[in-house]
């Protein structure tokens, strides 16, 4: 099914009273984000109502990706719990961008090369800062349990461990909403691990995500 397809068989199940309770003025602009997999069925109040169970069930039906069609990329190997979508680099980036609430008090500055394991993760990091702002500092992953980048040079700065705040990268997958908490893979994580946190920010595909946990809980069975 082609996506103006899909957007119309959604429209032709959503109650029609383009009454913007959704946040959307009118049921084609939904129905346009829910076919993208931008929107949720439970954010248009009027479907909890019993006389549109049946379309909410045809409609759940529609929006099911065919079996096949997840990639495996979205799974986290360590809990095999299913990402939301993975987080890609900025377009010419080594990585997703991610700001450290560093513990260490030494003074960090923008080139610097840390060593530096995340609160949470039981890998050691290292990063190139990137920037440094009020004790925050923004950086890209160079690399796993040892530099990669540096042919050799392994020069650094162990500054222990260090509390992951946020992320910023390219969504791939359906896009979340600015509020949402989601589950996501950051597209350079040695462990495969998914991570959970909150869209702050969303420019067309370019999310920042805070709030991070590596907490991430089964979902009810
Ligand atoms: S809340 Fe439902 S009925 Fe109202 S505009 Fe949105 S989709 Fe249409």
């Amino acid at each position: 099914m082609n996506s103006e397809t899909n957007r119309q068989s959604v429209l032709t199940l959503l109650p029609g009273f383009n009454c913007g309770a959704c946040g959307e003025k009118r049921c084609e602009a939904f129905a346009q984000k829910l076919s993208r997999g931008q929107a949720r069925i439970d954010q248009c109040p009027h479907m909890a109502q019993e006389r549109f169970s049946q379309n909410r069930t045809s409609l759940e039906q529609l929006l099911v990706k065919p079996e096949g069609e997840t990639a495996r990329a979205e799974i986290g190997l360590i809990d095999g719990y299913q990402a939301d979508f993975e987080l890609l680099p900025l377009p010419g980036e080594p990585s997703c961008r991610e700001v450290l609430f560093p513990f260490s008090r030494a003074a960090l500055q923008a080139g610097d090369i840390i060593r530096y394991r995340p609160l949470g993760c039981p890998m050691i990091h290292f990063a190139k800062i990137i920037e440094e702002a009020h004790g925050l500092i923004t950086v890209h992953m160079i690399g796993p349990r040892n530099r990669v980048d540096a042919g050799g040079e392994f020069s650094f700065q162990d500054i222990g461990v260090c509390l992951v705040g946020g992320f910023e990268g390219i969504v791939e997958g359906p896009h979340p909403f600015v509020g949402q908490t989601v589950r996501f893979l950051p597209r350079h994580c040695m462990m495969r691990k998914v991570h959970s946190g909150v869209v702050v920010q969303m420019v067309g595909d370019r999310a920042i995500i805070e709030g991070i946990d590596l907490k991430v809980w089964a979902p009810p069975v």
